[in-house]
């Protein structure tokens, strides 16, 4: 179906790459074979480094004149396969076009290049009072282009929404080589259809972004974290609506289930605060008077006391503030320790749903005899469901988890959900995609695919066939 890459085309590409631009030893493209989806692995063909985008479109012209695949690529930190080259082919990195091109506190806009780190964005413009909300848990490593492609949150969420709500403007390559850019420092814009909207979450199957202009507010002069223990799970869910219900809104609520409590503590080897909790909240709360927020988790912990928490732990101090923020984003690596097998999936449920859901899944996970640790954003509806293999055998484990993640998918779409809050469809989801989106919709999303890369040439497999 596609073409394989030769000499001819590696002597082509040759012509406008350095050799630092440029992988063919196969045995340099372990990294590039694989994301953080555990137990799918392709090998690329090829791999390139380009600079610019200039170099991005000459590339791909190549590839719709030689009809081999290409896969866009930021950090790998994706949860979908969404960056493996299924079908072999071109992986473009975007890892070198790396620059925070200007920080415009006049604007309060910042153009980046699509490799820029997320955590290294954020601590740039927050050196200047500025603040870029959305925070993916995997901020240390994955890039702004990856977080467009996939339409990335984090905690902030509840509070800040989503990479969406920050992207004002975008450069991109077409599928078929061509350059063009939408949108700008603008904070409205009404002409024609939303391109912008359509890139966001289009998992690197429309276009490949080349340069990002991103919406900035001012950062909030003071943040408190609060750590609220739980002897049981629902009551601590039915608190987190009770808190928005009294027109609290603060910039994170997360959960954990004891499942994920006890993965922590083993990870870290030491006492953690309140590891004999059923379930933990993190509330963080931010805004520019002390004394707000200071009546606030007050209010908070009115509610949260009313729903049984026994204590509460408040950190302002940064370094404080960190451990906690650490111990919540190394949550995945702890469960990784028990079991290096775990498969990770992102429902969505409105949040007064959560604990029908989270208690569905429980009995699933003992109807499975398997183990199922809960984590996530509870602020959202966006809940992390984690199957951990530890020792079940291979061949009974690729049996079992399609049908749990189907069952587990169903639950969701049954309470008003969807099968993914922002991991995306990629490879991993595409078989469940219909589970939650009708055929004129998917016939849609298939037809607009089709307009944009007629040769199927980029990232193709992923999101549907
Ligand atoms: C420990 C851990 C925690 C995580 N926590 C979160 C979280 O809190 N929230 C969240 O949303 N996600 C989370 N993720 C998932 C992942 O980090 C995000 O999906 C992230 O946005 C991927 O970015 P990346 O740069 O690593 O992209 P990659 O994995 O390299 O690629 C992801 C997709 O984007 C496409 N792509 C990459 N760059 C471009 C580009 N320039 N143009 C077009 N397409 C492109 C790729 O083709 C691929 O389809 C987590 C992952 C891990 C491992």
């Amino acid at each position: 179906m596609f073409t394989k890459i030769d000499k001819e085309i590696i002597d082509l590409l040759k012509k406008f790459l350095n050799s630092d631009q440029i992988i063919i030893d196969r045995e340099k493209f372990e990294d590039y074979s694989h994301d953080e989806l555990p137990g799918l692995k392709f090998y690329p063909e090829l791999v390139v480094f380009p600079k610019n985008t200039e170099e991005v479109s000459r590339v791909i012209k190549l590839a719709n004149k030689f009809n081999f695949p290409i896969i866009p690529r930021g950090g790998g930190s994706g949860l979908t396969g969404g960056a493996v080259p299924v079908y072999g082919g071109c992986i473009i990195s975007l890892e070198k076009m790396n620059h925070i091109l200007e920080i415009d506190s006049d604007n309060l806009m910042v153009t980046v290049e699509p490799g820029v780190i997320t955590g290294v964005l954020q601590e740039a413009v927050e050196k200047q009072g500025l603040f870029y909300p959305p925070d993916p848990a995997s901020m240390d490593v994955c890039s702004i282009g990856g977080n467009l492609a996939e339409g990335a949150g984090g905690p902030r969420a509840v509070k800040y929404g989503t990479t969406k709500d920050y992207v004002v403007g975008l450069e991109f390559v077409t599928p078929t080589g061509e350059i063009c850019q939408v949108g700008g420092k603008l904070v409205k814009d009404a002409a024609g259809y939303n391109l912008i909207g359509l890139l966001v979450g289009s998992e690197g199957t429309l276009a490949i972004i080349t340069k990002i202009i991103l919406r900035l507010i001012p950062l909030p002069e003071f943040v408190s974290d609060l750590l609220i223990p739980f002897s049981d799970f629902k009551k601590a869910i039915k608190s987190v609506s009770e808190i928005i219900k009294a027109k609290i809104l603060p910039s994170t609520i997360e959960f954990l289930d004891r499942e994920s409590i006890k993965a922590y503590r083993e990870f870290v080897k030491k006492p953690i605060q309140f590891e004999d909790a059923e379930a933990h909240l993190i509330i963080q709360l931010d805004g520019n008077s002390k004394e707000v927020i200071e009546e606030l988790y007050e209010k908070i912990w009115e509610i949260c006391e009313k729903f049984g928490a026994e204590d509460i732990a408040v950190a302002d101090n940064p370094q404080v503030r960190q451990r906690l923020w650490e111990g919540r984003r190394s949550l995945l690596d702890s469960l990784k320790a028990i079991s290096p097998i775990v498969d990770v999936e992102d429902i969505v449920v409105p949040r007064a749903s959560i604990p029908d859901f989270v208690e569905e899944v429980i009995k699933l996970g003992k109807k499975y005899k398997v183990r199922v640790a809960n984590f996530g954003h509870a602020g959202d509806g966006n809940i992390h469901v984690n199957i951990l293999k530890e020792e079940i055998p291979d061949s009974d484990w690729h049996e079992l988890t399609p049908r749990l993640r189907k069952d587990i998918f169903q639950l969701a779409v049954k309470l008003g959900g969807e099968i993914t809050g922002e991991h995306g469809i990629g490879y991993a989801k595409k078989d469940y995609l219909s589970l939650s989106t009708s055929q004129v919709e998917i016939d849609l999303m298939k037809k607009i695919k089709k307009v944009f890369d007629p040769n199927n040439i980029l990232n193709p497999g992923k999101i549907f066939e």
